[in-house]
């Protein structure tokens, strides 16, 4: 990304966390082992990776070229000997539509069309996945979120719906490998580029992951954002049977039932009016990929201006990124899976996610100014992240590193240590 002086890199696993690059996808710990490396809840409400053990050199060398926490690498120039375009905000593309589930059931539960639910389903019954590689509400504690191998329509439904709290997909990603089946995976953008970075380094998830969908994301919210929603309700995590965020509707009613009968619903808009109780973690702040560049299919959110103005049937914006995407598209609306509405445009993208294309823009002068105050920032190529600044103006790029050297001094993308570890566990 061409900025000035080298870029500092982490020298052991805490640096990434304590610098607020990490925001827990799982790798790290598939890759050590669980004897090496535990997920913790941090002082901050984050659930993090903690070192129980010495990294061996190897793992910590892997962990160093793959985190997506300290690495973003995009797709274009594969992408475009595919004969994609490429936008410079919205990175490649082969066709973009509004869309949804054709199953009505699929579409009222999902978070917003069911695009997601419907692909992963659609692969698996057609034989070309074994299982579904994504994440779900824990059965056990429905604040917390599990990684599944999905293995029937009936797994991949009950996954459906946003998670907006921590998940860690990949950590099991080796599960899914050494079954020697062919699979897909569902996650953020940030999991798909820890998957895509990974397969550099292991030919299997090339042999075996079939297809990669991704949901946009603006943010992924530590463990207080639900706890915070379950105790100004009067209640604990352990008094939580169900704890979904949305869905049930376009976009749905957030919904806490409790142990003892009771049930609270929130609407989307309460959930997200109050940008202070949003708990995003440091690294998202900064995300440089947010849109899933490297998935095959995205699916997004579609409404106009960004925000939800009622409900309704449900719909998506669907990203259709590489020709695998494109077969698996063109045969799923083949067969029903999907309905389409209209195809979109680059325009429309930016109307409904204005807040990814404001990260875009800023990226690079943030990036920078947080490389000035001395911070470990991720490293970055091939995502037009430059030449997006020189389409800033000298202004905005300025307000933009100011304003993220600033933060950054304040010490608002550092996270706390943990100092024990078994009182910090989930
Ligand atoms: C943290 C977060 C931030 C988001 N920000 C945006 C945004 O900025 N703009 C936008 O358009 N949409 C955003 N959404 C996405 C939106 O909520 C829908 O998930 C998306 O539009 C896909 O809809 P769908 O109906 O196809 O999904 P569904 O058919 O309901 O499928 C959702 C799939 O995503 C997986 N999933 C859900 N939560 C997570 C998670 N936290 N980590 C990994 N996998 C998960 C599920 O396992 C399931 O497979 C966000 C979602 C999340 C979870
Ligand atoms: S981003 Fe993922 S791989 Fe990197 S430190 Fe966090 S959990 Fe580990
Ligand atoms: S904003 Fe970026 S880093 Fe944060 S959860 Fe979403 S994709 Fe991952």
């Amino acid at each position: 990304m061409d900025l000035s002086s080298p870029l500092r890199r982490p020298d052991k696993l805490s640096d990434i966390v304590e610098n607020g690059m990490c925001m827990g996808c799982g790798l790290c710990q598939a890759i050590a082992g669980k004897e090496s490396i535990e997920f913790v809840t941090t002082p901050d409400g984050r659930v993090r990776p903690v070192e129980t053990r010495p990294l061996a050199a190897d793992d910590w060398a892997l962990v160093q070229l793959t985190c997506p926490g300290i690495n973003v690498a995009g797709v274009d120039e594969h992408r475009r000997d595919e004969g994609a375009e490429v936008d410079m905000i919205w990175g490649p593309y082969h066709k973009i539509f509004l869309g949804y589930a054709s199953d009505p059931d699929i579409r009222f539960r999902s978070a917003s069309g069911g695009v997601l639910t419907a692909l992963a389903k659609y692969l698996l019954e057609s034989g070309q996945a074994s299982f579904i590689l994504q994440v779900q509400a824990s059965a056990s504690r429905p604040m917390r979120s599990d990684t599944v191998k999905s293995h029937s329509g009936r797994d991949v439904i009950h996954s459906a719906g946003s998670r907006y709290g921590p998940t860690t997909p990949l950590d099991c990603i080796f599960e899914a490998l050494d079954s020697g089946q062919k699979f897909a995976f569902v996650g953020k953008p940030c999991d798909i580029m820890a998957l895509r970075l990974y397969a550099k380094e292991d030919p299997r998830v090339d042999d075996q992951c079939i297809a990669m969908l991704a949901l946009i994301c603006g943010g992924g919210p530590e463990f207080y954002k639900s706890r915070d929603l379950v105790e100004e309700l009067g209640y604990t995590e352990n008094d939580v049977s169900l704890m979904r965020y949305r869905g049930y509707g376009n976009p749905g009613r957030a919904r806490v039932e409790t142990r003892d009968g009771k049930a609270f619903e929130k609407t989307y808009q309460e959930l997200w009016e109050d940008e202070s109780k949003w708990c995003s973690q440091p690294r998202c702040r900064i995300c440089p990929d947010g849109i899933g560049e490297s998935a095959d299919i995205v699916s997004g959110d579609y409404w106009p201006g960004c925000n939800p103005t009622g409900e309704d049937a449900g719909f998506n914006s669907i990203m259709v990124r590489s020709n695998t995407g494109m077969e698996i598209f063109e045969s799923a609306v083949a067969a029903g899976v999907l309905t389409i509405d209209q195809s979109l445009t680059i325009d429309d993208m930016s109307d409904t996610q204005p807040h990814q294309v404001r990260k875009k823009e800023a990226l690079w002068a943030r990036l920078l100014g947080m490389q000035t105050a001395g911070h470990l920032i991720p490293k970055v190529n091939g995502m037009r992240s430059m030449e997006t600044a020189r389409a800033q103006s000298f202004s905005d790029n300025l307000a933009s590193a100011r304003g993220a050297r600033k933060r950054t001094r304040n010490g608002r993308f550092s996270e706390s240590p943990v100092t024990d570890v078994e009182k910090a566990k989930p």
